[in-house]
């Protein structure tokens, strides 16, 4: 029937992806979409194959980050082609919008069932690594994302350094024990302003809540960005930051990332 022969189609894409992790936060701002982007541009320019998946419905930044926002979409008889980044295979709810300042609003069911086309019908083909850059928070999206992939390798969660940050972090590491979805680790993101004239760090916000809190929910703490604007302009410009600063503490922490995996 329908449903069997799609579980199938699911099954045989996922059959030739090695490894799978989203990248999850709390909320939204707190830099996810930055470092699934970064993740990904860090491994491929390891050398392995990737694909980025854009599945956050309501804020679908990947495209302008990486330079291809408003592509048109092709397909063959196989299935929806991703679109080509220097070598990244990169999917997005932002290239089904034809308008850039179109909001999506869709109801749970549909929302669940364009992340299920995506994993389904789109030509991934063979890849090492999918990151999957999901909504913020542990609702219906998240948890679509967890539930249909079933075999995610693990998830990186982001945050910021404050207090009011770690309520959040916690919601997501619980989020992850219940669906089964191991926990690669925790990155805090805007930990500390780096002077560009005297390279002095300065903490605007609060610090060291990422380190803390990683270290109470006993999970991994992969490493703290600092607020550098570089990484913003890099976003706005369409160029992860990592590409041209292979060398940077930043790019050492996403390759480290997927280490143990
Ligand atoms: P989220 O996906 O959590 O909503 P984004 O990755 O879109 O967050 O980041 C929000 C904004 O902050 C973007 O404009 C991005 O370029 C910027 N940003 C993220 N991390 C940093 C950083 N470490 N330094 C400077 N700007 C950053």
């Amino acid at each position: 029937n329908d449903m069997q022969e799609s579980q199938d189609r699911l099954q045989a894409r996922l059959g030739r992806i090695k490894h799978k992790t989203a990248v999850l936060s709390g909320k939204g701002g707190v830099g996810k979409s930055t470092v699934a982007v970064n993740l990904a541009m860090a491994l491929r320019e390891a050398g392995n194959k990737v694909g980025l998946l854009d599945v956050d419905i309501h804020g679908p930044s990947v495209p302008t980050m990486l330079g291809v926002e408003g592509k048109l979409l092709d397909g063959n008889a196989d299935g929806l082609l991703p679109i080509d980044c220097d070598g990244l295979k990169v999917m997005s709810v932002g290239f089904l919008l034809t308008n850039q300042d179109d909001a999506v609003i869709w109801r749970g069911p549909r929302k669940m069932g364009v992340i299920e086309q995506f994993l389904k019908d789109v030509v991934w083909g063979d890849l090492d690594y999918l990151i999957i850059d999901s909504p913020p928070g542990t609702g219906d999206e998240p948890l679509s994302v967890c539930q249909l992939i079933g075999s995610l390798d693990g998830a990186v969660i982001v945050t910021t350094p404050q207090k009011v940050a770690a309520v959040d972090v916690r919601k997501s590491i619980t989020f992850c024990r219940q669906l089964d979805v191991p926990v690669l680790g925790v990155v805090e993101n805007m930990n500390g302003f780096v002077c560009p004239k005297c390279g002095e760090i300065t903490h605007i916000l609060s610090s060291g809540g990422g380190a803390k809190i990683a270290s109470d929910m006993k999970v991994p703490f992969l490493g703290s960005l600092p607020i550098d604007p570089r990484v913003a302009v890099a976003g706005d410009s369409g160029t992860p930051f990592v590409r041209h600063h292979a060398e940077s503490a930043t790019a050492e922490i996403m390759r480290d990332i997927m280490q143990p995996i």
